[in-house]
């Protein structure tokens, strides 16, 4: 029998339309040092049309409609703010393509994924500017035009032999109304994401319009961000980092408010935004909260109206969730995901019936998956775990949400490496973890992050954890280094609340809770730990200070 609903598309054009007609008045706010400059979703609306008319019309880019047709590429070198919003929308609702560059990776990084991707047209914030200057001269062919959206930050594009705009004078002659592409092929490429490279050179994930469309179902549900059109949404995580992790492209499935930072990423700005523009939701990665939470622990501000936040992109030790649970009345949400599976993919929201201790358990997991997300962890054998919530293994996925290729750039279309993916399709994670009979996954390390001591696995993951729940802690990350006696052993690196405090009293801290063979010989206290672009520790270049002889 056939099925008599239709295969109406579901795309990123649709969810504009709704977004800024249902929730016209709905409002996006960005903050400008000061306060907040805001629009409504309906003038969004219309300054997205005037925008796919001058990049269809004036500029050349070329919409597509079809899986496999031409598409055009548009770059965005952004800050998290309204103007980026509007592309969000407009780029892929045209039927281009929209790629989100990374401005903290480096220049030859940068250059690559324009490169991979073919973007065509460039639109950088004037404040950026500067991180397109070391690449200019080398940027490919493809690249025809740069916009710059906002004032000055010219002269560092002095350069570029193709057109440099302005954001502004680009757009404002065009029509507030755009055929937008309802019809396209739901399976076609929207955006296109790169991984942030720590292991290895950047892949491409091009996320589909079907797959934008269900993740935002998916993480607006009560099992997972629970929005809301009463909520007021304020993504600290950058636009760039998996498309914002699908908050931009859900408030237009709600009509929630947004917040959104702009530049100042700083703690003490954040916490000034929170005051002022009381947001109801949040997310970030864990190293944002702990410098926040330093701010917010020295001076008052009135957080109130934040309830609720999502932590994730690396593992949220649990002494973080419960200061902010306890100083704070502000509730961490934990969640996995990656550049691969479309952001955040799981959330540790508890089941019906837990006990106060059992859901401090479940809410420090990595949570549960939707069921489009199928999910299984693999011995090093090959052989399948069971989910008992005790035996580990790689953890790998597969659904609709999850990427089972990269781009190929001009090569081919897809590629597979065995490395990233397992011959019958499934995605491998590269992280290593339990999963309960109930669906709740434990991670407790990356493959490449786990330490081998004398023929034990030690969790850095573990160690690192255990050292938050120490009050002179403020960040700790724990690298295998090379030991002649036990193959491998830990390195912790840290940075200190009080300068005094002797790593000694750190040892004997963790060898209060730890068995003692864990517990790190070598220490290295640091004014920060090193960061990836988008905040994680960064564990390759704690390894390479490692092996240059910076570190003990
Ligand atoms: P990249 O691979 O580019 O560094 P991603 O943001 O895609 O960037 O990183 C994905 C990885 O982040 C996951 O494979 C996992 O190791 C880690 N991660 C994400 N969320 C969590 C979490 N809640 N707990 C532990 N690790 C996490």
């Amino acid at each position: 029998m056939h099925s008599t609903m239709p295969d109406t598309p579901l795309t990123i054009a649709r969810i504009l339309r709704y977004g800024t007609t249902v929730h016209a008045s709905s409002r996006v706010s960005t903050w400008n040092g000061t306060g907040f400059d805001s629009r409504s979703y309906a003038e969004v609306g219309e300054r997205a049309a005037r925008l796919a008319h001058a990049l269809r019309d004036r500029l050349g880019v070329r919409p597509g409609t079809r899986v496999g047709s031409e598409q055009g590429v548009v770059g965005t070198l952004m800050w998290n703010n309204t103007r980026h919003l509007e592309l969000f929308v407009a780029v892929p609702a045209m039927g281009a393509v929209l790629h989100t560059l990374n401005w903290r990776m480096p220049a030859d990084q940068l250059l690559y994924t324009i490169g991979h991707a073919g973007d065509e047209v460039i639109i950088v914030d004037a404040g950026l500017t500067e991180s397109l200057a070391p690449v200019l001269a080398r940027l490919p062919e493809t690249v025809r035009h740069i916009i710059v959206a906002g004032h000055g930050g010219r002269e560092a594009l002095s350069g570029f032999t193709g057109e440099v705009h302005d954001y502004e004078e680009l757009i404002s002659d065009h029509p507030g109304d755009y055929p937008w592409e309802e019809r396209l092929d739901e399976r076609a490429a929207a955006t296109i994401c790169y991984t942030t490279g720590t292991t290895g050179k950047p892949k491409g994930v091009v996320y589909s319009h079907r797959s934008i469309f269900l993740h935002c179902l998916q993480v607006l549900s009560p099992s997972h961000y629970d929005m809301s059109p009463h909520d007021t949404l304020f993504p600290i995580a950058s636009m760039f980092h998996v498309i914002g992790w699908g908050i931009p492209h859900t408030a237009f499935f709600t009509g929630a408010d947004l917040l959104l930072p702009d530049r100042f990423t700083k703690a003490e700005s954040l916490a000034r935004m929170i005051d002022k523009g009381r947001p109801t939701f949040s997310a970030a990665v864990p190293t944002v909260w702990s410098s926040l939470l330093e701010e917010l622990d020295t001076r008052t501000y009135d957080t109130e109206s934040l309830r609720r936040a999502y932590v994730g992109g690396s593992a949220c030790p649990p002494a973080l969730m419960a200061a902010y649970r306890d100083r704070h009345s502000i509730e961490l949400l934990h969640g996995w995901g990656m550049t691969e599976t479309m952001g955040l993919v799981s959330a540790a929201v508890p089941p019906r019936g837990a006990d106060a201790d059992e859901e401090w358990a479940y809410r420090v997991s990595q949570g549960r998956f939707p069921p489009s997300v199928e999910f299984r962890l693999v011995g090093p054998d090959g052989a399948l775990v069971p989910c008992d919530g005790v035996a580990t293994g790689e953890l790998q996925l597969r659904g609709p949400e999850v990427t089972c290729a990269y781009h190929g750039g001009d090569e081919a279309a897809w590629v597979r490496p065995a490395e990233n993916f397992t011959a019958d399709g499934w995605l491998r994670t590269g992280d290593v973890g339990a999963i309960t009979a109930n669906g709740y996954l434990r991670l407790t390390d990356r493959v490449k992050d786990v330490i081998k001591s004398g023929g034990e696995f030690i969790s850095s993951v573990g160690l690192e954890n255990t050292l938050m729940e120490h009050s002179a802690v403020i960040e700790a990350a724990v690298i295998a280094v090379p030991d002649d006696r036990w193959g491998e052993r830990p390195l912790a690196t840290v940075s200190l609340r009080h300068n005094g405090i002797d790593p000694a009293e750190l040892r004997d801290f963790l060898a209060e809770r730890l068995d003692a063979w864990m517990v790190p010989e070598r220490w290295a206290v640091l004014p920060a730990v090193p960061k990836t672009s988008v905040g994680k520790y960064d564990k390759r270049a704690i390894r390479d200070q490692y092996v240059q002889g910076l570190l003990p």
